[in-house]
């Protein structure tokens, strides 16, 4: 078993599994759509592949140890109930199939979001409802709670609304050390967002319309050594905030920005680089220079993902040709020689998800399962895009 992280192929909408050094699992968002399911239909299926490389417990469920919905949105969360099983795990209906959460990694706005004008899709209401029935579960008994009612919180609320339950409360700036109260050592996540914003109105209404999007760098232990690959992951985050983290960031912490892999943000959209708009300005448009430095500390050999469909010279948004443009201009420096990757483009081409293994040497592309050897990202980044369908 080694260290792993797999991008599905799911058009636009995001759904990653890290598999950790010592075989637990972090499920980030799920876009699991009816064509997935259905045999007839050529959509590639996510969920049987997701059920293939996850463990089965004693009593038969297949299981995540966590899973992070990045923001609650239909594109990150699709196929929850059809999926997954929600509700008291004493309950769990056996030989259904359903994959068990063993703990959540929720943001505070699923609390907020819900009653507020926005409204949320079935799945995101049936996350919301169990992440309440967990983080009840927590008030009731702080210690006796047991896999399938474990919850995090991702990020302190405002106006005190998790004062009561720091100890499941990741805040701001924090590390999360471990998978399900699992062994600490095989990584850490640092929360860069949501941020916690309370002195002003107008940029907390900003921050939230399109920014509640949970923001971690993982640094991730391969074959036993620590950092072996930094993955930096945001969901839908818009300019507004990475323009934020950096001027925040910057002096004091850069390091927490860079990256051997990184998940464009909102699908390779032109609105996390930029407040230009492409239909007024077309190549008139400026980039944000604070937003691009966030999302552009690339190491080395890095790979930028995105999790879209087909990237196409025409005026859909997301993703946009002119965001892949600007972070393949990131990846193009002979400090950084990377590599820029479309999900849809590459299963497409592969008929299988895009998949990386992080080992003692660092993070590579995997190859075809028969071929032990894969490229090593950051040794030959010429070999790797040479054989980018391998
Ligand atoms: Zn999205």
């Amino acid at each position: 078993m080694s260290a792993s992280v797999v991008f599905f192929p799911v058009a636009n909408g995001d759904m990653t599994l890290i598999t950790l050094d010592n075989g637990q699992t972090i499920l980030i968002d799920i876009k699991i759509r009816a064509a997935a399911d259905d045999e007839d239909d050529e959509t590639y299926d996510v969920a049987s592949d997701l059920k293939d490389r996850l463990k089965t417990d004693s009593e038969g469920r297949s299981y995540v140890d966590s899973f992070l919905l990045s923001h609650p949105d239909q594109d990150h969360i699709t196929g929850l109930e059809n999926h997954f099983y929600l509700g008291p795990p004493a309950d769990y209906p056996k030989d259904s199939g359903l994959i068990f959460i063993r703990e959540m990694w929720s943001s505070p706005l699923v609390f907020r979001r819900a009653s507020t004008q926005h409204v949320l899709c079935a799945d995101a209401k049936a996350w919301a409802k169990e992440a309440r029935r967990r983080v009840q579960r927590f008030k009731d008994d702080k210690f006796g709670t047991v896999d399938g009612d474990r919850i995090l919180i991702m990020g302190k609320d405002k106006d005190g609304k998790t004062d009561e339950i720091t100890d499941i409360v990741v805040e701001q700036g924090e590390l999360i050390t471990s998978a399900n109260r699992g062994s600490s050592g095989q990584f850490t996540g640092r929360l860069l967002a949501p941020m916690l914003v309370a002195e002003d109105d107008e940029l907390v209404a900003l921050l939230e319309k399109n920014n509640s999007s949970v923001i971690i760098n993982f640094s991730l232990t391969g074959g036993g050594n620590a950092d072996k690959c930094r993955f930096l992951t945001g969901g839908d985050a818009g300019v507004a905030i990475w323009e934020r983290l950096w001027h925040n960031h910057k002096d004091s912490d850069p390091d927490w920005f860079t990256y051997d892999l990184m998940q464009a943000p909102h699908h390779c959209s032109w609105r996390t680089l930029s407040y230009d708009r492409w239909s007024e300005m077309g190549e008139k448009v400026k980039v944000c220079e604070d937003a691009r430095s966030a999302l552009g500390q690339a190491k080395f050999g890095a790979t930028i993902v995105a999790s879209c469909k087909p990237i196409l010279k025409d005026d859909s948004d997301p993703p946009h040709e002119r965001a892949k443009r600007e972070y393949v201009s990131i990846l193009k420096p002979d400090t950084v020689k990377g590599e820029f990757i479309c999900t849809s483009e590459y299963t497409n081409a592969n008929d299988r998800p895009l998949e990386f293994t992080v080992t003692f040497s660092g993070v590579s592309k995997k190859l075809r399962a028969a071929a032990a050897a894969a490229t090593i990202v950051g040794v030959s980044a010429v070999a790797s895009s040479a054989r980018g369908h391998g």
